[in-house]
């Protein structure tokens, strides 16, 4: 197993933590609703995605 030589030192733990931050959550609005949905996810409030509804309706083959 490969080892560190050196401890990494508090500070240099927390430098390199200084990317670690989550960015803004991007946001959309459904093109069939209006409601805010995140993008490339199926809308929460009709069930739609991609113009159709993919959520409650069974579709024949
Ligand atoms: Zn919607």
């Amino acid at each position: 197993m490969a080892v560190p030589k050196k401890k990494t030192s508090k500070s240099r733990r927390d430098m390199r933590r200084s990317h670690h931050a989550l960015g803004r959550t991007n946001i959309v609005e459904c093109a069939h609703c209006g409601e805010l949905k995140r993008p490339h996810h199926v809308c929460e409030q009709c069930g739609y995605y991609d113009g159709r509804d993919v959520v409650g309706t069974v579709s024949a083959a």
